[in-house]
């Protein structure tokens, strides 16, 4: 396929060209040039007026949770979503399968139609979530990097006590993972440092929710006199999820030894936490990429996350953001962290990309595209999304 006359962010600096032609084969961007000729009886698509973007990584979910709209708007973060005993995991125990199923699907439609080619999905419920999650992936056409866990978590006792990983869970655990992309792990203070190293030694991804909460926080020091950012590297991860209450030393120890943290900013802000502090993060060297968390608490929109993003950062610090680094957040970072061939539109990446209107009501005139489609762009300024070098939404 050749897409003739288009304009692009090419890269893994996004850098904007306005005019280039773009071949795609076997899923991937094959040439990216001006002035290629189709091959023999290659289709090809006049994209004039057109601007293609990577298509979003959205690097954090939880969209089995998607049943849950908006319950609990008023409750504490535990009773929302704690793993054993919020909210959320009775809705899940007791909602039939075919509910759940049709709800998941609804998200996965909803991210296409935004933009959003990968969502990397923590996975709740063993071995069964992640056989439904694969049931709605199967008739739906978006990337998915999925991150399960098994149903074992450790109370204070046990993590004092420094327990082992029960030897009669070993068979459930690796059966999981051999269906998963990974673990995705609930936070270090539902597991003992012996167990979270257990976790350490697959060689899959791993990934872990860190202090998201100031409760969360303290509730480690208390329980064990070591910060929970500390503790949970134990797990030797690719990259932590939210890190909204790191310490400075927290950041500088994360940034050292792994150097991907996925923040959720409206996610932390529906549960009244803050936000990330992306300056300090940025300045300590980490990878930021951009998610949305539970579809319960917060909409999978990564149109409106990198907005709040870029005003909510620049309103408290009374600084400017470059919005190019929030929309790499977005697309090319993901795909870094999760050492991924995505997130960029280059020679020999997977083709999965946006087709922005230049034109439409919204985006006309375009002096800055970055700012613009951090700010501006919406789904209404999508007029096609392509996932694996096939239009999976809208046209061309
Ligand atoms: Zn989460």
């Amino acid at each position: 396929m050749l897409i003739k006359n288009i304009s692009a962010l090419l890269g893994d600096e996004l850098n904007f060209v306005s005019n280039t032609n773009i071949q795609i084969q076997n899923n991937k961007f094959k040439r990216i040039q001006p002035k290629i000729k189709p091959s023999g009886k290659e289709e090809h698509f006049d994209c004039e007026g057109l601007l293609m973007i990577p298509g979003f990584v959205n690097a954090h979910t939880h969209i089995g949770d998607s049943i849950g709209k908006d319950i609990t708007l008023n409750s504490s973060v535990d009773k929302k979503i704690h793993p054993v005993f919020g909210a959320k995991s009775k809705i899940l125990k007791n909602t039939s399968k075919a509910n759940l199923t049709s709800f998941m699907k609804n998200s996965c439609y909803s991210m296409i139609r935004k933009g959003i080619t990968t969502f990397v999905d923590f996975r709740e419920g063993g071995l069964d979530g992640v056989i439904l999650l694969k049931k709605v992936l199967s008739e739906t056409p978006i990337r998915s990097i999925i991150l399960g866990r098994i149903e074992f978590y450790q109370d204070v006792v046990q993590i004092k006590k420094n327990n082992r990983f029960p030897g009669e869970k070993i068979d459930e655990f690796n059966e999981l993972i051999k269906k998963c992309d990974g673990i995705g792990v609930s936070g270090a203070n539902e597991n003992s440092t012996s167990v979270l190293n257990y976790y350490s030694k697959i060689t899959k991804l791993r990934a872990i929710h860190s202090s998201e909460t100031k409760q969360s926080v303290s509730r480690s020091k208390k329980n064990t006199g070591i910060s929970e950012t500390i503790r949970a590297l134990s797990l030797k991860p690719h990259f932590l999820v939210h890190m909204t209450h790191a310490s400075k030393s927290d950041l500088h120890s994360a940034a050292k030894k792994i150097r991907g943290i996925v923040i959720c900013p409206r996610a932390n802000s529906s549960l009244a936490e803050g936000i990330p502090d992306i300056e300090f993060m940025q300045k300590a060297g980490c990878t930021l990429a951009l998610g949305t968390d539970n579809v319960m608490i917060n909409s999978p929109d990564m149109f409106r996350e990198m907005d709040f993003l870029w005003k909510a950062t620049m309103g408290i610090h009374k600084k400017r953001i470059n919005p190019k680094d929030i929309l790499k957040m977005a697309t090319v970072n993901g795909g870094k962290i999760l050492k991924k061939n995505i997130g960029v539109i280059g020679n020999g990446k997977i083709a999965d990309c946006i087709f922005l209107d230049k034109h439409s009501l919204d985006l006309e005139p375009m002096h800055d595209p970055y700012a613009s489609i951090v700010h501006r762009a919406s789904e209404s300024t999508i007029k096609a999304v392509m996932i694996g070098g096939k239009i999976v939404h809208g046209k061309i």
